[in-house]
């Protein structure tokens, strides 16, 4: 799937809570963006995303830029989450951008925040399915 080669998976699956905790956060910050890394693990070919890793400089006004020279120490980063305070969970180029270089796994929450306005997609801006558990 996904095109990896390290880390093969052919499925996802994102902790109930976890999408709880993000649908908080995102409220919370509205209407500004957060930003934050998911930590996961590959288990019997399944991609288990089950917690956030906050950076420093995720809160931004501007957008989800994030510090990201700490990428390498973080073993278990796996992609990356961020909010979008439109109606809107397309990608933009930035967004595709970031992607592209940090993780195989991002979401993305839209408003009004909520289960159907996330959007899951891969390190190439696709869609990708995914699992509640
Ligand atoms: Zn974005």
């Amino acid at each position: 799937m996904f095109g990896l080669k390290k880390n093969k998976f052919s499925q996802v699956h994102i902790d109930q809570e976890l999408i709880e905790e993000i649908i908080n956060i995102a409220k919370e910050f509205y209407p500004n963006e957060f930003s934050a890394m998911l930590q996961g693990k590959v288990e019997d070919n399944i991609l288990k995303i089950n917690g956030l890793i906050f950076l420093p400089g995720a809160a931004s006004e501007s957008g989800a830029v994030m510090e990201i020279f700490m990428m390498p120490m973080l073993s278990d980063a796996v992609g990356s989450v961020h909010s979008h305070p439109i109606y809107s969970a397309q990608p933009s180029a930035a967004d595709l951008q970031f992607f592209s270089k940090h993780g195989y796994f991002h979401i993305i929450i839209a408003q009004p925040y909520n289960k159907e306005s996330i959007r899951v997609y891969n390190s190439y801006g696709d869609l990708v399915n995914y699992t509640i558990i």
